[in-house]
């Protein structure tokens, strides 16, 4: 008979949650220090990008119409998306509170 004892392998259960906080120091919300707004993809070249913007416009209610009337000044981007290869550009803090988005 053979008496073959395996050392019982210890298995730490580690599950220690980590709160990374997020600083954003920078004025800017860029996820790529090479990349700046008008750029091309930093990681595959591609010009198109998905962009959500804030902005203010105008229309005129008039008892269940609405027309539109002028663009507004403001704008504000979001969040920019690269369309082909999806890399995120830009995120604002703002969209921490827009899940949806
Ligand atoms: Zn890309």
């Amino acid at each position: 008979m053979t008496d073959s004892e395996q050392p019982a392998h210890d298995t730490e259960t580690d599950t220690d949650t980590d709160c990374t906080d997020t600083e954003t120091t920078e004025s800017a919300f860029f996820t790529h220090d090479d990349w700046s707004n008008g750029q091309p993809c930093p990681e595959c070249g591609e010009t198109l990008m998905h962009v959500v913007q804030v902005s203010t416009e105008t229309y005129k209610h008039d008892r269940g119409d609405v027309e539109y009337m002028s663009p507004g000044a403001y704008v504000e981007s979001l969040k920019i998306e690269c369309s082909d290869c999806h890399e995120l550009l830009l995120r604002h803090p703002a969209m921490d509170a827009l899940n949806a988005v």
